[in-house]
Parts: structure tokens; sequence; C-alpha cells
């Protein structure tokens, strides 16, 4: 597999490249040369697979020859071991739980493949790889999971103190072996300053091999496709067509999975970019000018992000022309006080309990369908995380009925071992090289 940076197609590096540079040097993103196109035979049969069957077809035809086709199959398996089932809650409306994972979230998919492939290419006897990453909550409980045990690598995980739910402190403290939490007395932007500058700083990068496993990481991307294909193949099953995937979005690498999967040949009707307060890109569809804005604080936390940076890969899947995007995705955005209501909403109508982003994606394909008065495809919104890890979104009997999963009761009773530092780079940069 070849891939070339948005900013200068001439470049061409390797797979594995791609994967511990995450971003080429000059800033673009990694985007691969070839698009592979999956036989029709197969999606038309895609119904008699598993996930894990689907998942290795797929990765095979993008990656091509990075590796031998075992050691892919192991990796998949390894890292894909958890259910991504489509719910139905009505004749045309179903729900996609994407966690089921450890972190009980959609980016358990990404970062357990990315650490695997990571843990993969790293020859015997190379540097221990050190993986920093500043978390405002949900990247950092994956990232530390997904690289849980997973030989040669160290993770050093910081986040704000006082500033992350419960459960997202239980993953992020209490997992021990190779991974090690910090506690900044701070914000999460004092966390990714001082990330970002240990990047950049020379004692540090000549004795670690450091590394940011973060979101735009190819090995990132390419995991999330799976599940759009076994979720279409979910509803094939169920005799579904014309299907519409909702999908709530922050840096747009879930939904521009969803799109690399339909340039791979995936029949989907329409996909909804939703988005909450938010909205440069839904912004950019009403104005044609992509104005990026700093991010403000909403319920959807995880989607806080003013300027999405995936949104650069999703315009060069579409030659950089806004008008060819707009023929298969639109985009919507949605108010605190709208979310709040719709996750009542989805209560009163299905008994069913959304977390605050994956409410957003189901208010979006309730208005697709009033706006376009297409009452005849099926829907289906991506639910990227479980309600119990945002507790303050729910109050009575809603609040009575989220379940808490066996992931965190597990967690429960283990002692939380995190360092704690004030935001100073020299405080941080001494603890990295004398522990
Ligand atoms: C990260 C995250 C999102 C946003 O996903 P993007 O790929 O950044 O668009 C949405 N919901 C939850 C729960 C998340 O953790």
């Amino acid at each position: 597999m070849r891939l070339y940076s948005t900013n200068n197609p001439e470049l061409s590096v390797e797979f594995k490249e791609a994967v511990f540079n995450s971003m080429p040097q000059d800033k673009g993103l990694y985007m691969p040369h070839h698009i592979p196109q999956l036989d029709a035979d197969f999606v038309e049969n895609i119904g008699k697979f598993s996930m894990q069957e689907i998942a290795y077809k797929v990765a095979k035809s993008l990656l091509q020859d990075a590796m031998p086709d075992e050691d892919l199959k192991a990796i998949i398996e390894e890292a894909i071991n958890f259910p991504a089932p489509a719910v139905k809650l009505d004749e045309k409306t179903y729900v996609l739980e994407l966690f089921h994972g450890p972190s009980l979230a959609f980016k358990d998919f990404g970062a357990r493949f990315m650490s695997r492939i990571m843990g993969y290419f790293l020859k015997e006897g190379e540097k221990t790889l050190n993986v920093l990453v500043a978390t405002s909550g949900d990247t950092g409980g994956a990232v530390a999971l997904g690289f849980l045990g997973v030989p040669n690598t160290q993770v050093t995980i910081l986040y704000p103190k006082g500033k992350v739910s419960p459960i997202q402190e239980l993953q992020l403290t209490t997992n021990g072996q190779n991974i090690r939490a910090v506690e900044i007395d701070g914000t999460f932007d004092d966390c990714q300053a001082l990330v970002k500058q240990a990047f950049v700083d020379p004692e540090l990068n000549a004795k670690f091999r450091l590394t940011s496993a973060n979101s735009i990481n190819i090995s990132r991307l390419i995991p999330q496709t799976f599940y759009y294909f076994n979720a279409y193949a979910q509803l094939k099953r169920e005799g579904k067509a014309d299907v519409i995937f909702s999908v709530p979005s922050g840096n747009f690498g879930n939904i521009g999975a969803g799109l690399l999967a339909w340039k791979m040949g995936l029949p989907v009707k329409q996909f909804i970019a939703a988005t909450n307060a938010n909205d440069t890109v839904p912004a950019f569809f009403r104005s044609g000018t992509y104005e990026p804005k700093p991010s403000v604080a909403t319920l959807s936390n995880a989607m806080d992000v003013g300027n999405p940076s995936n949104w650069v890969r999703i315009m060069t899947l579409f030659k950089n022309e806004l008008q060819q995007v707009k023929e298969v995705v639109t985009a919507e955005s949605y108010t605190d006080e709208q979310t709040r209501e719709a996750v009542q909403q989805v209560y009163d109508q299905y008994k069913y309990i959304v977390c605050p982003h994956t409410a957003i994606a189901w208010l979006a394909v309730e208005d697709y369908r009033k706006q376009t008065g297409d009452q005849e495809s099926t829907g289906i919104f991506l639910s990227t995380a479980h309600p119990c890890k945002f507790p303050d979104v729910y109050e009575g009997q809603m609040a009575a009925a989220v379940e808490i999963p066996e992931q965190v009761k597990e967690l429960e009773g283990r002692p939380k071992q995190a360092v704690e530092l004030k935001p100073d780079f020299e405080e941080f940069k001494n603890y990295l090289l004398n522990t």
C-alpha cells in the first residue's frame, strides 16, 4: 500500500512509514494512492460473511502486500474481537452500536488495530515505542486499553485533573503494565501543549522513540471502514436496501472512513454528517466558504472540534469539489437543548438510551426524512459511545435505566494509579526522563 500527502501528491511512502510518522513532514495527511474496488460479487454476497471475514477482505484490498496474509488475519482477529450490532428500533430505523469494545466507544476499532499494527512493525531489538497522548476523555481510554499488553510499547496518557468522567478516569488510571497516567493540574489544552512540546524536544527525542498515535493516523482510519461494511451486511440479511448512515462527527474520521468504504464500492444512498454547535462543516455546506473556528464546549464533548483534521481527507476523496461531496453527504448541526430533547425522545419512543453524541445522529436522520420526504430508505445512525460514560446527561427513570457494562464493573475495584503534575514542561520532561 502506498500513500501520498494531501499537500503533495508526488510523495509516496509505504504503509509502515505512514503508520509511524502519523503525519507527513509537510503537515498534510496520508491518503492511499489507489482506492481499491471490492468485487461486486463480494458486496452482493456480503451477508454471508462474519465481521472478521469482512474486515480481512477490506483490509487486504487496501494494504495489499504490506504484510503476509496470515499476519494480517491474526491482527484482525485480535483487534476486532467484539461485536458491532445493528439494533433494530423500527422497520426503517437502526442504531449501529459501536461501543462494545473495552473503552465503550467506537475509537476502540481504530486504537486496537493501530496498536497491533505498530507492535507488528516494531522489529525485535528495536527501541520501545513511546506513545504520548493528551486526552479530554474518550481518546485516552481507547488508546490506553488498545495498547495494554502490546509488546515493545509504553503509553503515557495526560489528562486534565477533575475534568474527565469517573468511568473515563477508571479506564485511564487502573491499567498498570505498559500504561501510565499523568494527571495534569490544568486543562486539556495544557495537556496537549505538554505533549506537543515533548515531540519537538531534542533530548527526549534522542532518548525515546516517540509517537502520538493520534486520530489522523491512517491505521486508525482503515479499521473504521470495517463496521460500515459489516452494518450493510447485517441490513442486507434483513432484506433492507437504500441505506442512509448518520454519523455523529467531530474530527470527521468516522464519517471519513464511511466515505472511503463508499468509494471502495459499499452501496450507500446517503451519508449525514451530524455535528453539535461546532458547525464548521455544516456552515461550509451552506456558505461554500470553509472557516475553521475555535471550538465551543457542548454536551457531546467528544465532538467539540472547530477545525476537523480529517476534513481535508474527505475533500481529496471528492477532488476538492464541495458540489461532489454534496451529492452523497448532507450536514446538519444541533444545539445542546436539541440534544437533550433527542435523548428523551429516543427513550420515550423506543425505550432505548443514547449518549449525547448518538442522539445528534438520530436527530439528523429524522430531519433528513422530514426535509426530503424520504420515508422508504433505511436509516442507520452510529452510536459512538455507551451512555454510561456520560452520567450527567440523564435524570430520573432514564438515569436508573442506564446499564453498567461488565468492562466497567471489572475496573471498579481497582486502585487508581496516576502521577499528578503541574502543567509545567520541565517537570513533565523530568518525569519522562527519570521514570
Ligand atoms: C471521537 C468521538 C466522536 C467523533 O468522531 P470523529 O471521528 O472525530 O468525527 C463522536 N462520538 C464519540 C463518543 C467520540 O468519542
